[in-house]
């Protein structure tokens, strides 16, 4: 491309991407780069026209797949529908039948031939770490960050072919992973990123040791901040910072630590963190961003703190009381949890400090369902699955745990459509516009087909590798166990 050519290009690409294309750039941190890669990307968008008038056969709104006879759980309701068929063209559900559905069929569509089995949306899991679940603590903390993005890659591919096609990433380095999944590097599930989980010295996420203090102005950040994992934040104008540069990031929204945690070794339990000024600093930024904060708290005390600070969502709420319960009913508030398996105890030495914080912490599970279904508060659910590939792989049992409070089909309408409306929160931050979590017509085309019927028996989910037989994500097919 010579140069005149090159500047009608660039004008060309300003007239019908107009800003958009600018912003794109920027987004994706090529600056310096900005003319270069609007070059590319004009002959990549030349050469897609070049592919599509050489296959006329391939539809204009990409492939098509028919799922025939199945029978569907939508996300919303308990009961699953009769014989049905479902059109799915490019990432959206077309089309939904009792009666049969006109294709082409060509060799672009795909017939699924459903033999009664059930539809579903793909899972959601709303406490995931994308970057956090494979590597122990220590890899984290000293591992090259090449290293740990590929490993997270392969776990993004195990956690899909899991069926869950949505994660809400609730704090690590997540952005590159979420890239190279969007534009087809790596196979895995959507990715919500809150980029650095938040929080303070010493709070919940400060893995620092002592021989790092002080923290002195102008001195080399620790290694949880350089590699975005955790940033600390000591003051409102601290906190205004750090979370400005996650929106920056292209965070979808944003998580604060707002009490201390488990795994920290230098948060107490019972520690409250932030103060009501910090968290209203963080509330602020968010919103006016159009997305919402959402806070790790087990104490009546810093979830009470958070909410009168504004934030939208509780994680975990273990130790909640009855009064806290009533007040995030009140307020309208979501409650993102959990049951933890008492497994988890075990990774910490027996006496440890941190084991101790698990009983205490897992000893509170029945009394905060209890308390979230008496007071109808907005339940979502996700695993907190952190630093054990062994314990991703049992995903779906986790879920499947909460049958001890809820019926089969009431978790899993929490794990597609009720999580999914917990993800709309995030706006126009939201990086997948459409609708999740449910099986309607114009939805996104995430979809499960499992051997059975999932809501007679939920521990169909248990064993994804047997009884999820196709896997789709925004309407294209990552496992088909039919096709042999
Ligand atoms: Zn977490």
């Amino acid at each position: 491309m010579g140069p005149v050519a090159a500047v009608e290009a660039i004008r060309s690409v300003f007239a019908s991407f107009g800003l958009t294309a600018i912003r794109q750039v920027r987004r994706g941190q090529y600056r310096p780069l900005a003319l270069a890669a609007l070059l590319v990307g004009l002959c990549q968008a030349g050469q897609a026209q070049e592919t599509q008038r050489a296959s006329p056969s391939t539809p204009p709104g990409g492939a098509v797949t028919l799922f025939q006879n199945v029978r569907i759980f939508d996300g919303k309701s308990g009961t699953l529908t009769g014989p049905s068929n479902v059109l799915v063209r490019g990432n959206q559900i077309e089309r939904i039948s009792t009666g049969p559905i006109p294709t082409d069929r060509s060799a672009t569509t795909v017939l699924i031939e459903g033999g009664g089995r059930t539809l579903m949306p793909g899972l959601i899991d709303m406490h995931w770490h994308t970057m956090l679940v494979r590597p122990t603590v220590a890899a984290l903390l000293t591992a090259d960050i090449g290293f740990l993005n590929l490993v997270a890659g392969a776990e993004a591919t195990a956690t899909l072919m899991r069926g869950f096609t949505t994660v809400r990433d609730m704090g690590g380095p997540a952005f590159g992973l979420k890239r190279a999944i969007d534009e087809g590097t790596v196979v895995g599930p959507r990715v919500f990123p809150s980029g650095a989980m938040i929080t303070i010295t010493s709070g919940h996420g400060d893995f620092r040791q002592p021989f790092e203090l002080p923290r002195t102005v102008g001195a080399p950040m620790s290694r949880g901040e350089q590699i975005g994992a955790a940033m600390i934040a000591d003051s409102p104008d601290e906190v205004r910072v750090r979370v400005r540069e996650q929106l920056m990031l292209g965070a979808s929204q944003i998580k604060l630590t707002a009490g201390g945690g488990v795994a920290s070794p230098h948060s107490p339990l019972d520690a409250t963190t932030f103060t009501e000024a910090e968290l209203r600093a963080a509330v602020e930024a968010a919103e006016n961003w159009g997305t919402y904060v959402t806070v790790h708290a087990y104490t009546p005390a810093s979830i009470q703190r958070a909410i009168a600070a504004g934030v939208k969502c509780i994680e975990h709420g273990h130790l909640m009381d009855e009064a806290t319960a009533k007040l995030i009913a009140e307020k309208g508030i979501w409650l993102s949890t959990q049951a933890f398996p008492d497994e988890l105890a075990d990774a910490f030495p027996p006496g440890s400090l941190e084991r101790a914080k698990a009983l205490e912490v897992f000893a509170g599970t029945d009394r905060t369902f209890t308390l979230a279904k008496k007071y109808k508060i907005k339940t979502a659910w996700g695993t907190d699955v952190l630093f054990s590939e062994k314990l991703a792989q049992r995903q779906g049992e986790l879920l499947t745990k909460l049958v001890r409070w809820y019926t089969p089909a009431e978790t899993l309408v929490m794990a597609t459509g009720t999580n999914a409306q917990l993800l709309a929160l995030s706006g126009k931050r939201n990086p997948y516009p459409g609708k999740l979590g449910v099986v309607e017509e114009g939805a996104r085309a995430d979809l499960l087909l499992v051997d059975g019927d999932p809501i007679a028996n939920i521990k169909l989910i248990e064993d994804p590798d047997k009884n999820l037989l196709v896997i789709m994500k925004d309407g294209r097919i990552y496992k088909n166990a039919l096709r042999e």
